[in-house]
């Protein structure tokens, strides 16, 4: 193999129009390398498409054009080797409610063709924590009891890449906390992960490497720490003496007074320096009681990326 998990050459999707709307371009020509071990973060506002790409590495949607290699395995070639060596959480909770969590793994292990004596439903259970709901119908089961499952599903027939999308979303912190600590143990054992996630934060703590994609093209591709230097905004959060009336104001500088009274003044460090800011913060008769600076975020690379669109 050539180090990549998954490639991904010209890849486009087009769904008919539905009632009387015309066709949707939903992928316009996708090139991507996601390499092997590591924790991808596919990111795009909504419908950008992430949904799209994600299906198409699942099988479940067909693509219009282009060639998709997933673990070396042509998909058009040998679909079958290529669907073996991923598992995918979708974003949809499509559980059928008469089962209980262990019938679930059991079927779709059988639907991947896993032998009986290699069958590890139990195992997975107890990793998503739900040995307890073995067996439970799956319509009792909570929202976050469902998520687990469906994470379960997805590792059935052991594939080298997970790929869950926007699995968090939604959820309490608790289980998101425990779906990242799963995320974490099966990319320490080798499993290569690829997730979508509209948590920012979240992506930047998880994420070794992000592909942004908006509007069904991508807009960029690094590793997270490159992504995250790429951009030179500052923000300068001032914490004034007495409540302020008259905000600060200049040139590229975007003001916005926060709810507790703090101004928070966002600048581009290689046009405006901190001390044009301070003097348009006294121009305003405003004494300074604290002030610090905050270095852009992904949230910041993301709007930037993602604004011209
Ligand atoms: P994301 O997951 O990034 O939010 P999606 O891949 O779900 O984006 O959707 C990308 C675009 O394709 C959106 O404009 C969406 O409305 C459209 N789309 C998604 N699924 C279908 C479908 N089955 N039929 C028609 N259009 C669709
Ligand atoms: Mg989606």
């Amino acid at each position: 193999m050539s180090g990549n998990a998954i490639e991904i050459t010209g890849l486009r999707k087009t769904y008919a129009g539905q009632k009387g709307a015309g066709p949707k371009e939903a992928l316009k020509g996708i090139d991507l390398a996601i390499p092997e071990g590591s924790v991808f973060g596919l990111l795009g506002p909504n419908g950008a498409g992430k949904s799209t790409l994600i299906n198409i590495l699942a099988g479940l949607v067909v693509k219009s054009a282009g060639t998709v290699r997933i673990w070396g395995f042509d998909q058009d070639v040998n679909p079958r080797q290529s669907r073996a060596a991923i598992g995918v959480m979708p974003q949809e909770l499509n559980l059928d409610p008469f089962f209980t969590p262990r019938a679930a793994l059991e079927v779709q292990a059988g639907l991947y063709g896993v032998p009986k004596s290699q069958r590890r439903s139990d195992e997975i259970l107890e990793l998503v924590g739900l040995s307890d709901k073995a067996e439970s119908y799956a319509r009792t089961l909570s929202g976050g009891m469902r998520r687990r499952l469906l994470l379960a599903k997805a590792l059935v027939h052991s594939p080298q890449i997970l790929v869950l999308d926007e699995p968090t979303a939604g959820v309490d912190i608790e289980l998101r906390q425990m779906l990242w600590s799963n995320v974490r143990k099966l990319n320490e054992q080798g499993m290569t992960i690829i997730l979508t996630t509209h948590y920012l934060e979240e992506a930047e703590e998880m994420c070794d490497e992000i592909a942004i994609i908006n509007h069904g093209e991508k807009v960029a591709q690094d590793s997270t720490a490159n992504l995250l230097g790429r951009i030179d905004a500052k923000t300068m959060l001032i914490h004034p003496a007495e409540d302020v009336t008259t905000l600060p104001e200049g040139a590229g500088m975007e003001v916005e007074k926060r709810p507790d009274g703090a101004i928070a003044i966002t600048y581009r460090a290689a046009h405006t320096s901190a001390e044009d800011v301070l003097a348009a913060v006294h121009q305003a008769g405003i004494s300074i009681r604290d002030v610090k600076t905050v270095e852009a975020d992904l949230q910041d690379v993301f709007l930037e990326l993602t604004r011209a669109g």
